[in-house]
């Protein structure tokens, strides 16, 4: 982090409900910036850490949807049609004695525009020893692959890994590679070689189970079988981590039932994601979305039929 990156991070701090934001980079900074924002939660510090990008194209993105609907949504909001350049954000947490990270990033061999967290924790003077727990949204590269280092081996040696139950049987599954198409097959073998060299370090989560003291498992099967939502519970107030169950701060909360691309089974996708909707609406929970700008924190709103994300 730059110098003048730090200035902003106190300057922009504002208490919102109770809750402290210091964020640099909320407002659209520069991504190049290895912005880092902070949340104070109860007994909890939360930090965002940014692993860079993804680049995907629209028609990876919004299969079923045509070109003028897509045009028609993301132009008045100034975002490219054809690309999404969509941030990755990891969440560590530090409670206690336990410095837990929400998913690793890409680590080296997904996207050259990812993979930076190595880089923001050695920043930020933290060494992948102190890791005590990495807590697993789903398997998809860009949340698992940075879980091993360049040798291919474990990135945090001393961390507990924790698993949703429903993504280790499925990745792990006889069937699943033959059963997947032939440009997402590396994301199955990719899954399977880092379940295998963490098999040493791995627990398992089920829904509704308290993975760590205040931290709670939610179901939110849809982009993936197994996959799993977070809320840490900070006495009046909670923060809940949902990975890729809502994906994007636009597409998903204007258009929630359209079909996304990178959901496994596009339907329950849908349905996940309205239930999500509505609950962290009617809540007033805080989110961080893996993949809405950095930082990637805020609230969900009512907007008509549908909603809007307010950052912050
Ligand atoms: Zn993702």
């Amino acid at each position: 982090m730059s110098g003048s990156s730090r200035k902003d991070l106190s300057r922009r701090s504002v208490l919102a409900g109770g809750l402290t934001v210091a964020a640099a980079g909320l407002a659209g900074a520069a991504r190049t910036a290895s912005a880092e924002a902070q949340l104070t939660l109860g007994d909890h510090d939360i930090t965002v850490f940014s692993d860079g990008h993804l680049s995907l194209p629209m028609n990876f993105v919004l299969p079923e949807q045509s070109e003028e609907d897509i045009a028609a949504l993301l132009k008045p909001h100034g975002m490219a049609t054809n690309m999404l350049t969509p941030d990755c954000n990891v969440t560590l947490l530090r409670t206690g004695d336990r410095v837990v990270l929400f998913d690793v990033g890409a680590g080296a061999n997904f996207q050259p525009s990812a993979g930076e967290l190595p880089a923001k924790l050695e920043d930020t003077g933290i060494d992948p020893s102190e890791i005590t727990d990495v807590v697993l949204t789903h398997a998809h590269p860009d949340h698992l692959w940075g879980i091993l280092d360049d040798f291919d081996d474990p990135f945090y040696p001393e961390a507990s890994i924790w698993v949703p139950q429903g993504e280790w049987d499925y990745w792990r599954a006889d069937g699943t590679l033959s059963a997947t198409p032939e440009e997402r097959k590396s994301f199955v073998v990719g899954a399977r070689s880092r379940f295998e060299a963490i098999e040493d370090q791995v627990s398992m989560i089920r829904p509704g189970q308290e993975v760590l003291p205040g931290v709670e498992a939610v179901d939110t099967a849809g982009h993936t079988p197994g996959h799993m939502s977070y809320v840490i519970h900070g006495g009046s107030e909670s923060v809940m981590v949902i990975g890729d169950a809502i994906t994007n701060s636009v597409i998903s909360f204007e258009k929630p039932d359209w079909a996304s691309g990178s959901d496994q089974d596009r339907d329950m996708g849908i349905k996940t994601r309205r239930q999500l909707l509505d609950r962290l609406a009617q809540d007033r929970m805080r989110v961080i979305g893996f993949h809405f700008p950095h930082p990637g924190s805020g609230r969900v709103e009512k907007a008509g039929g549908a909603y809007r994300f307010a950052a912050g």
